[in-house]
């Protein structure tokens, strides 16, 4: 995943992700080029879901994150307020 000097057990399944093998500013993309780039990446990732929640539960803004863009993020967020749905994790 992008930070590779975390790996406690919260984030020992970054190592199964596809962007262990791209730079970390991949996942940081400057436009909507760059979330593409990344999106298709993490479309292949073994560990999308985990990545995702990791990301929504550690309220993390920046970067592409199991395949989702800060927006798609902040939108999962606010639709999961309004359902009034209890985090699965
Ligand atoms: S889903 Fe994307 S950002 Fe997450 S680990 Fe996989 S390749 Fe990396």
């Amino acid at each position: 995943m992008h930070d590779h000097t975390s790996e406690d057990a919260a984030t020992i399944w970054m190592a199964d992700g596809n962007c262990r093998n791209y730079p970390p500013a991949a996942f940081f993309p400057s436009d909507g080029v760059g979330v593409d780039r990344a999106r298709k990446i993490c479309a292949t990732c073994a560990v999308t879901a985990t990545c995702l929640e990791y990301a929504l539960h550690n309220r993390i803004e920046h970067g592409v994150w199991g395949g989702c863009s800060e927006r798609e993020r902040r939108r999962i967020l606010k639709r999961r307020r309004g359902l009034s749905v209890v985090s699965a994790d």
